[in-house]
């Protein structure tokens, strides 16, 4: 249906035929290409108005605004945090920088996101609500956290998992990484926990080169993410005071300047990514070997990378086979993440030990080329 793959056809490419070099190079002429400068204050307004959130910061990267979001709900040492096992490093990786641990947890074959049934369920089991909040009775750790991931942009089962939140009084962090332009029952994806993390690295669906952002409705939580994302000092014309350990996570202007052309040209990519997945859905629906992944019901999903599942559950894969036909092809298809428990940082850290959805994912996964210029050569 893309017709031939010479040269190769990416997994994932950016595109830049908006006013990119306009306000890159506006950068530049001015002299406003790092810490300071208008596209910063800018990208985070125009952001904040688009995912329908209060307040917004930019960050360094997508890691570093999750890891920050963590840090700003009081992760710490020692604490866990639950978070799917299919998930990119990244996710696990921030819990870490907080000295936490993750906790990983089943997904949902009809979300790929994290499954709140089944979370209920396991922590009735492993769970006790102590003065300090929710304890694993299995390690005698505080859980400090959960979050959920958006997987490949398809919005998971927010609001189950958000009353459970509640219920245990667990702050709800969003990995919405891939899901910028992705909504539930029309609220964005990231505004749904008290703090969202989204990335804008080059292979997402708009990109600052690299780039992150935190969105909140809770003006302390902006404020203090702004203040500790810019190392944490205090403003004056002349003195350097800090009040605490901050980060040097701040977006530089120049990238921003990448990131509101992006923005701009949102809107044409979303459209042009759902008209290659319907092409996508409507190849493989006569395919009884491969299912297309599609949005959950009453989500839309931005369809940042498009997924088929191959063979059957619990049957020898046959993955493989297609995958070493569509890169020899060349369509740099590619499999699931390898799952975070497996990875070798991880492999002793706390788990469900049913996790058969995310086995099965892993097994059974494909992602397909994805990049909304793809949709320009269907008929
Ligand atoms: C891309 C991604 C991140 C991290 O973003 P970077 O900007 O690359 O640091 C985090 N989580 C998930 C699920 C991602 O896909």
């Amino acid at each position: 249906m893309l017709g031939p793959a010479a040269p190769p056809i990416a997994l994932h490419e950016p595109e830049f035929h908006g006013r990119e070099w306009e306000y890159v190079k506006d950068c530049i002429d001015t002299g406003w290409v790092s810490s300071a400068g208008s596209y910063v204050d800018r990208l985070e307004r125009e952001f904040a108005g688009y995912v329908g959130a209060e307040y917004a910061v930019a960050t360094v990267n997508g890691t570093a605004a999750l890891h920050l979001c963590l840090h700003l709900v009081s992760v710490g040492p020692g604490d866990e945090v639950i978070a799917p096992a299919l998930s990119f490093a990244a996710t696990a990786n921030a819990i870490s920088y907080c000295g936490a641990i993750p906790h990983f947890v089943d997904v949902s074959i009809l979300t790929l996101g994290m499954d709140p049934a089944k979370l209920a369920a396991y922590i009735g089991e492993i769970g006790e609500m102590r003065s300090a909040g929710l304890v694993n009775r299995v390690t005698g750790r505080r859980i400090g956290a959960v979050v959920p991931m958006h997987t490949f942009g398809h919005p998971m089962a927010i609001d189950p998992l958000k009353e459970l939140c509640a219920r245990y009084r667990l702050p709800l962090i969003e990995d919405a990484a891939e899901a910028v332009g992705s909504t539930l029952q029309g609220r964005h994806c990231g505004t749904f926990g008290v703090l969202g993390a989204y990335s804008f690295n080059g292979n997402k669906i708009v990109t600052t080169g690299g780039g992150g952002m935190i969105v909140t409705n809770d003006p302390a939580l902006a404020r203090r993410a702004k203040h500790l994302s810019t190392t944490a000092k205090e403003p004056h014309p002349w003195e350097y005071v800090h009040d605490e350990v901050g980060f040097n996570y701040r977006l530089p202007n120049i990238n921003a300047a990448l990131g509101c052309a992006q923005l701009e040209r949102l809107p044409g990519f979303l459209e042009r990514k759902r008209k290659l997945a319907r092409a996508y859905e409507t190849a493989f629906d006569n395919v009884s070997e491969a299912d297309f992944v599609k949005e959950p019901e009453g989500a839309q999903s931005n369809y940042w990378l498009n997924a088929i599942l191959v063979g059957r559950c619990g049957e020898t894969t046959i993955r493989d086979g297609i995958l070493n036909a569509l890169n020899e092809s060349g369509y740099r298809a590619r499999p699931a993440w390898r799952l975070l428990h497996k990875l070798v940082p991880y492999m002793n850290s706390p788990r469900m030990p049913d996790l058969s959805i995310a086995e099965d994912v892993e097994r059974r996964l494909v992602n397909l080329p994805s990049s909304a210029h793809l949709a320009d050569r269907l008929a």
